[in-house]
């Protein structure tokens, strides 16, 4: 059973989708560094209001902020871990392998126009995080969620200007991951344009060998 994981793939592919199929089925601990950045903008800490300009432009939070922040999460789920939104560089990839070895990173790639298709129609609730996208799933209101009723807001950084922003800088300091893994032997690739039920069934099947 691998349960050391890392998630890599360009903002939009699925990998939050995936992240809670995955968790909710081998119960390791998911850490989104995505999540606790917005944890921490909405509380205003000193890191969130750091944050907040480089999330707001779709540019990366500095490494060592992001490996500060992740460290003592990764060292607290020592049997096991889903990593969703991190590590985002080489630096990032290095600090990790300083901390723990992983098990596998599963790499889920999508297209740039598919990836502007995709987030420009994504919505989340302001009061339960629950995502919804106009595209996929259309709640009867565009703007209420179908979960709790609350209201669907989309995120500044799904923003058109900002998804292209961000699939730049995927392409230019994440990418790079995808062979520093192959190198290690630790990548699985996936096609992201699949149906994510289908994705799942596969993950879930390498996850167990
Ligand atoms: P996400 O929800 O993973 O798309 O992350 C939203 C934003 O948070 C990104 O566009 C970055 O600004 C920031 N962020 C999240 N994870 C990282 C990371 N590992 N390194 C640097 N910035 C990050």
């Amino acid at each position: 059973m691998k349960t050391r994981i890392v998630l890599l793939g360009p903002p939009g592919a699925g990998k939050g989708t995936q992240a809670k199929r995955i968790v909710g089925e081998i119960g390791v601990v998911h850490l989104s560094t995505g999540d606790i950045l917005r944890d921490e903008v909405g509380r205003s800490t000193e890191l969130g209001t750091t944050a907040r300009g480089y999330m707001d432009r779709g540019e990366l939070v500095p490494d060592q902020l992001i490996i500060d922040m992740i460290r003592g999460r990764i060292e607290a789920a020592a049997d096991g871990f889903l990593l969703d939104g991190f590590p985002r560089t080489v630096e990032q990839a290095e600090a990790l392998e300083a901390i723990t070895p992983i098990d596998i990173a599963i790499n889920i790639s999508l297209p740039r126009e598919e990836v502007v298709r995709r987030l420009t129609a994504r919505r989340v609730c302001r009061d339960c995080g629950t995502i919804a996208n106009l595209l996929f799933n259309p709640p009867d209101d565009p703007t209420v969620c179908p979960a709790c009723g609350g209201e669907l807001i989309q995120r500044d950084d799904d923003r058109r200007e900002v998804i292209e922003n961000r699939y730049d800088v995927y392409e230019r300091s994440t990418a790079p991951l995808i062979g520093f893994y192959r190198e290690r032997d630790l990548i699985r690739d996936f096609d992201g344009s699949r149906g994510s039920a289908a994705i799942s069934s596969e993950i879930l099947a390498i996850l167990s060998e």
